[in-house]
């Protein structure tokens, strides 16, 4: 039988939740439906990660985050996170995905894996982290071959090779480095990127200059082989001795379930979906975009600290119009 509700959000990472507060607010009826554990992505961040942002801008309708750290870490954003659900009693069905959304007439026809939902409005707040950007070369789906990093134990003694120059890649490649790994970078471009966190790129230029982790610049990987990996570098095409490559070369959203939303996009590479600023509603009335998925390919513009304000505008918006 299909549910009825007056706002349904998908997607259950910090902006989704700060949605539901804000619904719950203003007592609206609402209910978010998340594919994995509650804030999925964060959950599947690296163990030992640390946030760039102090806790208080991670902070969601001005509920203090409370960390020990001058940086929060991926435990204490977790327990942050749960703690605002769960104290604030919000709706929320957990390992419940969202298949596609239409819309007849008025009404938004939600189907998950679990149920059918008629809504008056949806909020798109699925985030990016779900699909990594691939290499697109032979041999990238072996097992020794990751798109994700989550601790450095497996590959102490090990070879390793990490793809890309930004903060993901640099993160795994000192920490593996600190943890007996040997450590090979292969990076397109001729530098560690620009963006990489102040306090930490010092940290891998330096170990780069000093041997301990080797980097080729300009370069890219060819063919991912069983015990060795073929990368094109300036000095020519190299084979390189290898156990274990992680691809940290970024996410994108999943453009074919918003697409698929009759949701519109830009037309250049950089693939944004268009929504007016002030109240986040994409081009089809009631259907909004609240978070990191707002800047389509360009997934360095949004984060938390920039991106939980779309919540109060969503939900000030869906008031009025409701
Ligand atoms: C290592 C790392 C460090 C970071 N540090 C910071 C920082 O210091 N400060 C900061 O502001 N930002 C930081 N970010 C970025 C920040 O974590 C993300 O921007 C944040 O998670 C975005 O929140 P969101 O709710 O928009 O998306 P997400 O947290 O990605 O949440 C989206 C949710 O939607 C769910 N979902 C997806 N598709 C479906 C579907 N079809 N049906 C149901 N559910 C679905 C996913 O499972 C996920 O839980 C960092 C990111 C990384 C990777």
């Amino acid at each position: 039988m299909k549910q009825k509700k007056d706002i349904l959000i998908i997607g259950g990472g910090p902006i989704g939740i700060a949605c539901a507060l804000e619904c719950k607010k203003r007592n609206l009826d609402y209910i978010v439906l998340e594919k994995g554990a509650l804030t999925n992505s964060l959950f599947n961040y690296p163990l030992n990660m640390s946030f760039f942002s102090t806790s208080e801008k991670l902070e969601i309708d001005n509920i203090p985050f409370i960390s020990n750290n001058p940086k929060p870490n991926r435990t204490e954003a977790l327990e942050y996170y749960r703690r605002v659900a769960t104290s604030n009693t919000l709706k929320i069905n957990l390992y419940e995905e969202v298949v596609s959304i239409t819309k007849s007439s008025d009404t938004f026809l939600v189907h998950s894996n679990k149920h059918d939902y008629s809504a008056n409005k949806v909020i798109i707040a699925t985030g990016f982290y779900d699909i990594p950007k691939l290499l697109d070369v032979p041999g990238e789906n072996l097992p020794k071959v990751s798109h994700y990093y989550k601790e450095a134990h497996p590959y102490t003694l090990q070879n390793v090779i990490i793809v890309g120059a930004s903060n993901s890649a640099v993160d795994a490649a000192l920490e593996i480095w600190q943890k007996g790994g040997n450590v090979t970078m292969i990076v397109r471009g001729e530098a560690i990127g620009e963006r990489v966190k102040y306090w930490v790129r010092p940290n891998i230029i330096n170990r780069i200059k000093e041997g301990s982790i080797t980097a080729y610049f300009n370069s890219e990987i060819k063919e991912i082989n069983e015990n060795e990996v073929i990368i094109t570098s300036p000095d020519g095409i190299q084979k390189l001795s290898n156990d274990f490559v992680l691809a940290l070369t970024g996410y994108q959203p999943n453009f074919s379930f918003i697409k698929n939303a009759n949701i519109s996009f830009t037309e250049d590479d950089r693939h944004l979906p268009i929504y007016n600023e002030d109240t986040m509603e994409t081009n089809i009335e009631g259907l909004y975009l609240a978070g990191v998925i707002c800047g389509g390919k360009e997934t360095h513009k949004w984060f938390i600290e920039n991106s939980r304000v779309h919540a109060e505008r969503i939900a000030d918006h869906i008031y009025q119009t409701l």
